[in-house]
């Protein structure tokens, strides 16, 4: 109406007003001056005439030449001079809650204003954004689900994609349902932001869109890896050089008996040294006295080591320290703050870089400390792309990162760090090059530098495809594999497909592909499905518990050390959890309670070491145990964490929900005379790993076993796995939607004909179909 056209006007001038007030103003003409100098001003028209022209265009620039803080303000201010103020509304995602935040922050503060006004943000459970926002910054997964609800994005004039390179899987999802919206909204604009230079990809998604560049400078940086670094911080030089020599060398020379305890000392030299590079990397030789070795967590010591060693040079700078997650950071600042140097705050300012920094944490992040104090700071990979500290001289990198995991509504980070890129390893080199020549210190040999993969895989080429089909169908995005076919590099067919059968046959799917109830409430765990639907058993059923430690185990990896030359005595050690219950899973569950006790004793050291166990996976168990036990609380699966085990000491249970997680991870048991046969139906014969407590039986009580994971070498071979009951199987293997009864005992028939005698048949009909309905409820 002409009524609120002339309402809009007005604003428009109103905004247009107070825009050059502020341009004109003492402050605001400081504020000009400085984001002059960033490389993104020389090509601000060019980027406004080429956003004028095209409805998607891709901008590339290297880290820190203002393409977040400058392009969304430079669309903001041209829009308010043209007058259009008031009708114009840009989003701007970041794949991070904290450079949305940070960013709209800066921005904001760029423009004279606070928060709210003009500029906003919004991530999940936390906002600020008020009437006149007009450019809002917002996580990925915030634009994905207003789509969901407003599927043409009413109103909005600009979207904008930034750190699209990082090829994460929202963005990916964003990109599939956007390029799905153009055609229907021809005026609203698509500006894609990416760091490093692959524009092409994205452009020739787009049918083409032009590619814009901001060229940059960086100054040069010196890179070091492991071998130089322990030369130069002098830790333990002596015993890491004997490591090399004697593998190559003298190893063969030696009287065995020095030789063992040479091999002790040395391992635990290097575990003290390193942790964080794989050493089994550096020297196959030392591979059988590392196999305690856990490559996930970083080595501190060395950290504090190498932070130290710089802090004691000359020249100042920040140092920036890479890390894989917030756990990490949180350990090693309070390690350092212990340390008589590095937490003396005359001298040092250590600052832990995180997701929820008030503004001024993020001051004394982004500013330059006072002469002759030293700024440290501690952040995980978003330090990478996404944030610039300019003083960054010193960058200490570990080499990993946690990989993000498919949780796309909640953005949930996977639990589990990987090495990095060379890409990646090259950007984080880059930061500490950013105001004057800078130096690098990779926390690992150059050999597994030499080993990354030049690019990291897009995540939603890692992410395991039965995630993301149930990732997909909880966010509406209709047929999978019609929407996955059309995304920027799709999965395979076939693998899609395969993964939506066994979503069916787990009971998250039904029958016409859409979310069950059990579907539903494994969308929002962020674990693979089969460990999802075991915890929400585990809780169903009253005996969480044990099922937790089980489901961390095999998420993290085998605590039951092998080492060669003890093999007999750790597999006797190994088969005292088991009991005679053929089941790796529940001697793991034993051999965890074990050492909680002696724990609570003081003694899990030496518990460990008495039982071949491995103390830093026992660890990495029980804080992954908290995690779990957070995620079902906060989703709403757990209240009461009493009330969840009262059948926590029920064996047959454990085995029924451990078998409801792994089936049809499933092979028949035959016992012969002398062995055992094992066979899957995909198949034929199969072999158990000889670690399996399975493998030393002489036959095996049961006639089933269940397994986690099979490998192929020339013939298949099973890793843990639990034998159960055919009643077991036929209750718990797979739940079964109402009307898929038949289909369900078919398929059952193939593992079980000789078990299904008619009257039998009856009584487990009315068991299942019960037991499936208080699962899916
Ligand atoms: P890009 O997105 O191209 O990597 P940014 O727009 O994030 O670049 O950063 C441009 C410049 O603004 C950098 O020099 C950075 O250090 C600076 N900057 C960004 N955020 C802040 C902040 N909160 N405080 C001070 N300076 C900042
Ligand atoms: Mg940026």
């Amino acid at each position: 109406s002409p009524v609120a056209e002339g309402i809009l006007r007005r604003k428009s001038f109103q905004l247009r007003n107070k825009q050059q007030d502020w341009q004109e103003s003492v402050e605001g003409q400081k504020m000009q001056e400085l984001r002059r100098s960033l490389p993104a001003y020389k090509e601000k028209e060019a980027l406004l005439n080429a956003i004028s022209r095209n409805q998607v265009i891709v901008v590339s620039g290297e880290t820190g030449c203002g393409k977040t803080t400058q392009l969304p303000q430079y669309i903001l201010e041209s829009e308010i001079e043209a007058a259009r103020g008031a009708v114009c509304s840009i989003i701007c995602t970041q794949p991070r809650r904290i450079s949305a935040m940070s960013v709209a922050e800066r921005v904001a503060a760029e423009r004279g204003e606070k928060l709210g006004d003009s500029v906003g943000y919004k991530v999940r459970l936390e906002g600020i954004k008020g009437r006149d926002t007009r450019l809002l910054f917002c996580t990925t997964g915030i634009l994905l689900r207003r789509l969901l609800l407003d599927r043409s994005l009413q109103g909005v004039t600009h979207v904008i994609v930034d750190e699209i390179h990082e090829r994460g899987m929202n963005e990916d999802f964003l990109l599939i349902v956007l390029k799905e919206l153009l055609p229907r909204r021809p005026e609203l604009k698509l500006i894609l932001m990416s760091a490093t230079l692959n524009a092409e990809l994205f452009s020739s998604y787009f049918g083409g869109a032009p590619m814009m560049h901001i060229p940059g400078f960086t100054y040069p940086v010196r890179s070091y890896f492991l071998e130089n670094i322990l030369e130069m911080t002098g830790y333990r030089l002596s015993t890491y050089n004997q490591i090399d020599n004697y593998g190559q060398e003298k190893s063969w020379k030696m009287q065995k008996q020095t030789l063992r305890k040479r091999k002790t000392q040395i391992a635990s030299a290097a575990e003290d040294a390193l942790g964080a590079a794989d050493l089994r990397e550096l020297n196959p030789w030392t591979r059988d006295s590392l196999s305690c070795w856990n490559p996930d967590s970083i080595g501190f010591n060395l950290i504090e080591n190498v932070v130290c060693h710089i802090c004691k040079k000359e020249r100042p700078g920040a140092i920036l320290v890479f890390m894989t997650g917030w756990d990490d950071i949180n350990s090693l600042k309070d390690q350092l703050q212990s340390h008589p140097l590095l937490g003396d705050p005359t001298k040092v300012l250590l600052l832990a870089c995180h997701g929820s920094m008030d503004s001024s944490e993020q001051k004394l992040i982004f500013n330059k400390p006072e002469d002759g104090i030293r700024k440290i700071v501690l952040a995980t990979n978003m330090a990478e792309t996404s944030i610039t500290i300019n003083d960054v001289v010193y960058v200490v990198d570990c080499g990993k990162a946690k990989e993000t995991s498919y949780d796309a509504l909640n953005n949930t980070p996977c639990l589990l760090p990987a090495w990095i890129s060379k890409a990646s390893a090259r950007q984080r080199r880059g930061r500490a090059g950013r105001v004057q020549p800078g130096e690098c210190y990779h926390l690992y040999p150059r050999s597994v530098y030499d080993a990354f993969a030049e690019y990291q895989l897009p995540e939603l080429l890692r992410t395991p495809l039965q995630s993301l089909c149930l990732q997909i169908k909880s966010l509406q995005l209709g047929s999978i594999s019609d929407f996955l076919s059309k995304a920027l590099q799709p999965p395979e067919p076939l693998s899609v497909q395969n993964a939506i059968e066994y979503l069916k046959i787990i009971g998250a799917l039904d029958d016409k592909e859409n979310l069950t109830v059990l579907g539903r409430k494994l969308s929002v765990l962020p674990v693979e499905p089969k460990l999802g639907k075991m915890l929400i058993l585990g809780a169903i059923f009253n005996c969480l518990d044990p099922i937790m430690t089980v489901v961390a185990g095999l998420s993290v990896r085998d605590p039951f050390l092998m080492p060669f030359e003890k093999k007999d005595l750790a597999e006797s050690a190994k088969a005292q959890f088991s009991g005679g219950d053929n089941s790796d899973h529940l001697a793991l569950l034993r051999a965890y309670d074990g050492w909680k006790a002696a724990e609570r004793q003081q003694s899990g050291a030496e518990y460990c070491w008495r039982n071949f166990l491995s103390s830093q996976t026992l660890r990495a168990i029980d804080s992954l145990r908290k995690q779990f036990y957070h995620l079902l609380r906060d989703c709403g699966l757990v209240e009461n964490m009493e009330k969840c085990n009262t059948w926590s000491h029920d064996q047959h249970l454990i085995r029924a929900i451990i078998c409801s997680g792994l089936f049809p991870g499933i092979c028949s048991v035959v016992n012969k005379e002398k062995s055992v046969s094992l066979k899957t139906m995909e198949d034929g014969p199969v072999l158990l790993y000889l670690n399996s407590v399975n493998a030393q039986e002489p036959r095996i009580p049961y006639p089933w076993l269940v397994f986690n994971e099979k490998v192929k070498v020339n013939t298949v071979f099973l890793r843990d796995s639990t034998a159960v009951s055919d009643s077991v199987v036929l209750l718990f293997g797979g739940t079964v939607s109402k009307g898929a009864m038949d289909g369900h005992l078919k398929m059952l028939g193939g593992y079980l004909e000789f078990f299904m005698k008619p009257g039998l048949a009856a009584t487990y009909l009315t068991l299942k179909r019960e037991l499936d309905e208080l699962i899916q409820m």
